[in-house]
């Protein structure tokens, strides 16, 4: 039976060239694949498009207040083996409960492919919902520079980190980058004006005096 996986990690560990690989390998057997993004991603406008420059046109981009159960979506995932869904972290709660819905009820299987969590730390609605209604999670990881796992998306706004703004702001826009970042230098770098400086300032100060 089909189901429900939620596939998820930082920026940069590869979701998309999974979603990508996951789609050639199903076709390659034969099998009839459903591209889909949430509208608010502006990055690669109707293409799924990863790090290595491979991309593939998506069947269709569903905008907040649309359904995948709306007849003109049913009818585009007929016949369908899988669904992938890209960008999974901006579908809302509802839209994903529909995708678990549409893996029972039509035995279609779903994969959604997205980030964990915001710049902040704080999960994403939609990767909330998926942790919930998923059959399966799988974690990519990707090195932080330091070597450890990643485990936040630090963003940056003119080279500079920061933990304010929108919680869209789309990499590459508006002088905005993100950047995979383990717990450790997530408090040394991002946290860098707040009272966590003071306390790893002290923690160092103790340590040297040992
Ligand atoms: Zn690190």
């Amino acid at each position: 039976m089909a189901d429900l996986s939620f596939v998820y990690g930082t920026m940069e560990s590869g979701k998309t060239t999974k979603l990508l690989q996951d789609n050639y390998n199903y076709c390659r057997h034969g099998h009839k694949t459903i591209l889909v993004k949430p509208l608010i991603d502006t990055k690669g406008g109707k293409t799924i498009l990863n790090r290595l420059s491979d991309k593939k046109e998506v069947d269709f981009l569903l905008g907040p207040d649309e359904s995948f159960l709306d007849l003109k979506h049913l009818h585009a995932i007929e016949g369908a083996k899988v669904i992938l869904a890209d960008e999974a972290q901006f579908l809302t709660t509802t839209q994903v409960e529909e995708l678990w819905q549409i893996a029972h009820i039509f035995d279609i299987q779903v994969i959604c492919y997205g980030l964990k969590n915001d710049f902040r730390g704080i999960p994403f609605e939609g990767s909330t919902a998926l942790f919930g209604f998923a059959d399966h999670k799988t974690e990519l990881s990707v090195r932080c520079e330091c070597g450890d796992v990643a485990n936040f998306n630090a963003r940056l706004v003119d080279n500079k980190f920061t933990r304010d703004g929108d919680v869209v702001a789309i990499d590459g826009e508006q002088n905005v980058s993100y950047v995979p970042l383990c717990s450790d230098c997530y408090l040394k770098y991002v946290m860098a004006g707040d009272k966590v400086q003071e306390i790893l300032q002290r923690k160092r100060l103790a340590k040297e005096s040992k």
